[in-house]
């Protein structure tokens, strides 16, 4: 169990409030979101109901995994609602940053916000929108060995050897600390600058996908297939469909496989 500042959830940034158990801190912090303040943040080592995308899972055995779900109240944010695009790959950046400075310097990000080590998942962000703000879940594999492994396509700081599961008594604490760190300062960039202009270069140096050659599945669409480019000013991915002058598709929804690691 950590050994973080049960403050509890009352008192904004980095008061974090701790749960031993908890079936889904993002469903807990939608339900909750009138009363929350700014930058309330809930946690878990075990969740027992997590969700991703689309009814998708979020799946992990108690203790394996940290769940973080962090609320950002929109009164506090700027009116500009193509802005809030950004804050789902904001969310990914800062758990990039974290894994990175836990050791694994070759965390990159998938758009928008699959954080890969060595092509695998570490950490899957989900971002669900409430009358009040935006909460940002963030699922992290921990402790997580190979034979606990959910899909065949993840991985954990464990495996990745980046911690020594006996000894690292303080795991969930400087997760945490890196995370919400990260993700305290990113939040208060977006809000001085919801913008293509300022978000780009923050996003760009981490964004593995640039530059790969992808596939993207879309609901009801066919998949299409081609070479990431870039980000529009709306956080949307940039995929240019063939050669040269070939069309580009902005997505601003779907499935990114990055096709080197197929
Ligand atoms: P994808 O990971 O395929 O790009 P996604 O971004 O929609 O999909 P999320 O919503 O972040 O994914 O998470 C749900 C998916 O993540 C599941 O469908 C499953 O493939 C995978 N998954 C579930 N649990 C874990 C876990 N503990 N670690 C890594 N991946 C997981």
């Amino acid at each position: 169990m950590p050994k973080i500042d049960r403050v509890g959830v009352g008192r904004g940034p980095f008061g974090v409030e701790w749960r031993d158990s908890c079936p889904s801190t993002n469903s807990e912090l939608v339900r909750r979101a009138a009363e929350l303040p700014d930058f309330a943040v809930l946690a878990t080592d075990d969740q027992t109901a997590g969700r991703g995308r689309l009814d998708r899972v979020w799946s992990a055995p108690p203790g394996a995994s940290l769940a973080i779900s962090v609320f950002i109240r929109l009164d506090a944010a700027p009116a500009d609602p193509q802005g809030l695009g950004w804050l789902p790959l904001l969310a990914g950046v800062a758990m990039t940053r974290a894994v990175r400075e836990l050791g694994a310097e070759c965390a990159g990000l998938k758009w928008p916000n699959d954080v890969l080590v060595r092509g695998r998942k570490i950490s899957g962000v989900l971002t669900e929108l409430t009358a009040h703000g935006v909460v940002i879940g963030s699922g992290l594999n921990t402790r997580m060995t190979e034979e606990q492994l959910p899909v065949p396509t993840a991985t954990s700081l464990a495996i990745e050897g980046i911690v020594d599961v006996e000894t690292d008594a303080l795991l969930a604490d400087r997760v945490l600390a890196a995370y919400l760190g990260a993700l305290r300062d990113l939040v208060a960039q977006w809000r001085e600058a919801p913008t293509g202009a300022a978000l780009r270069p923050i996003v760009v140096p981490v964004l593995d996908t640039l530059g790969a050659a992808v596939r993207v599945d879309q609901p009801g669409l066919a998949p299409l297939r081609g070479v990431a480019e870039g980000l529009d000013d709306d956080g949307r991915l940039l995929v240019r469909s063939g050669e040269g002058s070939s069309p580009v598709v902005a997505v601003s929804a779907g499935d990114v496989t990055h096709l080197r690691y197929e």
